[in-house]
């Protein structure tokens, strides 16, 4: 199957999915995870109606967004920021799913060119889920004081090995009890093979990789 055939299945599921768990039309969006996926690859995505996607390394994503200047594509940082690359990033993309504290935030927000719109930013939350609901109001009141960020939601690193539909619902609530508390409305989570357990339970962006690109050209 092509990448072009493969997007528009997902994006038939999502509907579908959303009418049955009684999600408003257009409230998930697929963001297109094209780490380790080659030019050709994206720009297939990119010629059936793609328009997000999400890189994992600064290096790698750079290049990507220069060669596919002319495409107007939304670029979302999903990776671990090593704080040399901050810059880079906070320059070169739309959005940063990976922001776990002040300190970075606050390199994004210094380094956010004058003449770009905010950074749109979500906290990610911790990966065993046992965030403390005090330490995050904490971290949002601080990120929101910031100018060039627009903090907008809560993003769920992928869990491993949880194939159990309830048990992967009930880690997606987590998130979204969190995203109320909080009255953050963006909510990232669910990849490849939990993305129907996260629409279940709110998901607004989910991040799809495989499924959409099929395999990676090279192994993590
Ligand atoms: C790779 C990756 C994804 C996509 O995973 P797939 O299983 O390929 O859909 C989603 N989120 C993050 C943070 C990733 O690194």
């Amino acid at each position: 199957m092509t990448i072009g055939k493969r997007l528009a299945h997902l994006q038939q599921h999502i509907q579908q999915l959303e009418e049955q768990y009684a999600r408003p039309r257009a409230s998930v969006q697929l963001i297109a995870v094209s780490k380790t996926q080659s030019i050709a690859a994206i720009r297939a995505a990119v010629n059936a109606g793609q328009r997000d996607f999400a890189e994992n390394y600064a290096q790698e994503g750079l290049q990507k967004i220069k060669l596919l200047a002319n495409e107007n594509l939304i670029w979302h940082f999903t990776g671990k920021i090593q704080s040399n690359k901050a810059r880079f990033v906070a320059q070169y993309f739309d959005w940063v799913h990976t922001v776990d504290s002040l300190k970075l935030a606050e390199k994004l927000s210094q380094n956010r060119p004058e003449d770009l719109p905010d950074l749109n930013i979500c906290l990610q939350l911790q990966r065993d889920l046992n965030d403390d609901i005090h330490r995050l109001a904490h971290l949002v009141t601080g990120i929101q004081q910031l100018p060039k960020l627009q903090l907008r939601g809560l993003m769920l690193l992928p869990i491993a090995g949880i194939s159990d539909f309830q048990q992967q619902r009930a880690v997606f609530r987590y998130a979204k009890n969190l995203g109320q508390s909080l009255n953050l409305k963006a909510l990232s989570m669910g990849m490849s093979a939990d993305y129907v357990a996260a629409i279940a339970e709110g998901a607004t962006m989910i991040r799809i990789g495989t499924a959409l690109f099929s395999t990676r050209e090279r192994t993590e």
